[in-house]
């Protein structure tokens, strides 16, 4: 059968519209099914500068700006720790382990020229993107869902879902951005349960809510918050979604989640109360959205290309959102493996091997990402004290700037890695009550 598309993408998320617009850039003709009618709502609604790059280069950023989200200069950490912990554990590291912050501009950035990114509306910033894909060229189909993919030597056919109609499209090769659906990595059977993260979150908005409830510095209210809680391996987010509306969402171990037998409102707010002020502070506003949960998220792939296809974005691996990366992962996932897509379409030849720099370069910058949050997990305070050591701050902001993809391990890794390991090993360390249930590093990314 003739390819109707030199490209076809599943899911129109970030992952999804950013592959369309390079691709339709690029003059391939390329199709994007999308399941759902945008906008729709969608967790992950904090960026990293990361994703700067990629929107001037597809042409999105005026959009983006001119839609007026919110800010984004910088993150913010408090803790609900007040005894005096300083001087605890490491000469050089006595730090004030209550609250941290850091400013996205304390770093130059490459191909970053500006000093914030963005808080977004997902249904509002989603629908953009997809519209620009659109706009560049790409055919973007809404409400209709891919249902499978059949792979052949000479091309891929894709089996569509339109209203009651099932459609066959033949395309030349297929990028899975379906997000956490995972549609052909799950078909394919390459999916593997991360082996440490089990986390699970329940989340909403709110209306009038008092960013400066918990924030240490008033003129810093509208970074995103991240509230640890005096519970095992649990964290609050706080992004500002509009002057007024607030996004908070819990995450902690799914586990914690089963004892309430799965009573999210019950879970939601014990679990804020552990931090009284938080709790006041959401008392006082006015809650806009019911509770929203979202499981089973952490994942790899044991293979994310192959012969005529390439999966991205969560379609590709999916960790923790401690540091706000996913969706700067989705797009430059998307940047990175249409160059390798624009080269084969070029050579006329998808074979795997056309992937693997794609394949490489993805790996480097999970790993390093992986395993700062496996650090994150099990000795929170550690982090929290390496934001403000000037020998490493610059190491551990660029990772929360989401700049991952170039370079090997930073050094505040070693380092890190190395306090943990004098931690755990012994049990008489000061430090050793505040180690976290969730165990690695030895867990690396699987795929
Ligand atoms: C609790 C939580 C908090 C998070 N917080 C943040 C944050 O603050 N910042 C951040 O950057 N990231 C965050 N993330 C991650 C972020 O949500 C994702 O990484 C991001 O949305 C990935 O984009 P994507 O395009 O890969 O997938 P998605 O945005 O999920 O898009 C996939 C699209 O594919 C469509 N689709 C699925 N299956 C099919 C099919 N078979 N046929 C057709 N269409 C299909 C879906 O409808 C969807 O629109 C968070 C995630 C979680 C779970």
């Amino acid at each position: 059968m003739e390819a109707e598309f030199d490209v076809g993408i599943i899911g129109g998320g970030p992952a999804g519209s950013v592959a369309a617009a390079y691709l339709a850039k690029a003059g391939l003709k390329v199709a994007v099914f999308e399941s759902e009618n945008f906008p729709r709502e969608h967790v992950g609604e904090s960026l990293v500068p990361a994703t700067t790059p990629v929107l001037l280069e597809i042409g999105a950023m005026e959009k983006v700006e001119a839609a007026g989200f919110p800010k984004k200069y910088g993150a913010a950490w408090t803790s609900a720790e007040h005894r005096d912990i300083d001087h605890m554990g490491f000469r050089g590291l006595e730090h004030d382990f209550r609250a941290a912050e850091i400013l996205f501009n304390e770093r130059d950035q490459p191909g970053v020229d500006r000093d914030h990114t963005f808080h977004v509306d997902r249904g509002k910033f989603d629908l953009i993107l997809l519209k620009h894909a659109e706009e560049l060229g790409a055919q973007v189909f809404q409400g209709v869902h891919v249902t499978r993919s059949d792979i052949a030597d000479d091309g891929v056919t894709l089996h569509v879902r339109v209203g009651g109609r099932q459609v066959e499209v033949p395309v030349r090769m297929v990028v899975d951005a379906s997000g956490r659906r995972t549609q052909l990595g799950a078909q394919l059977k390459l999916k593997i349960s991360d082996p440490v993260f089990n986390q699970y979150a329940v989340h909403t908005w709110f209306d009038n809510f008092d960013r400066t409830a918990l924030a240490v510095d008033d003129a810093k209210a509208d970074y995103i918050f991240i509230h640890f809680l005096p519970v095992t391996d649990t964290w609050v987010w706080q992004i500002p979604i509009t002057d007024t509306i607030t996004s908070v969402g819990v995450v902690s171990q799914k586990k914690r989640f089963k004892e309430y037998g799965g009573d999210r409102e019950r879970f939601f707010w014990e679990t804020v109360g552990s931090r009284p002020e938080l709790l006041d502070a959401l008392k006082n506003s006015d809650q806009v959205r019911p509770l929203k949960t979202e499981g089973d998220y952490s994942y790899g792939m044991r293979q994310i290309c192959g012969d005529r296809f390439v999966l991205i974005g969560d379609a590709a691996r999916f960790v923790d959102p401690i540091f706000s990366s996913g969706v700067s992962v989705a797009m430059n996932s998307a940047r990175i493996a249409c160059g390798d897509i624009v080269a084969a379409a070029q050579a006329g030849d998808y074979s795997k091997e056309r992937f693997a720099g794609y394949e490489r370069t993805l790996r480097r910058g999970v790993s390093n990402w992986y395993e700062f949050i496996s650090i994150y997990y099990r000795l929170n305070i550690l982090f929290t004290a390496f934001v403000q050591d000037e020998r490493y701050r610059l190491d551990v902001l660029k990772m929360l700037q989401g700049d991952v993809y170039e370079d090997d391990e930073p050094k505040a890794l070693a380092a890190m890695r190395e306090i943990v390991k004098v931690v755990e090993d012994d049990p008489t360390h000061l430090w050793h009550p505040y180690l976290g249930s969730l165990k690695s590093p030895s867990a690396k990314p699987t795929f």
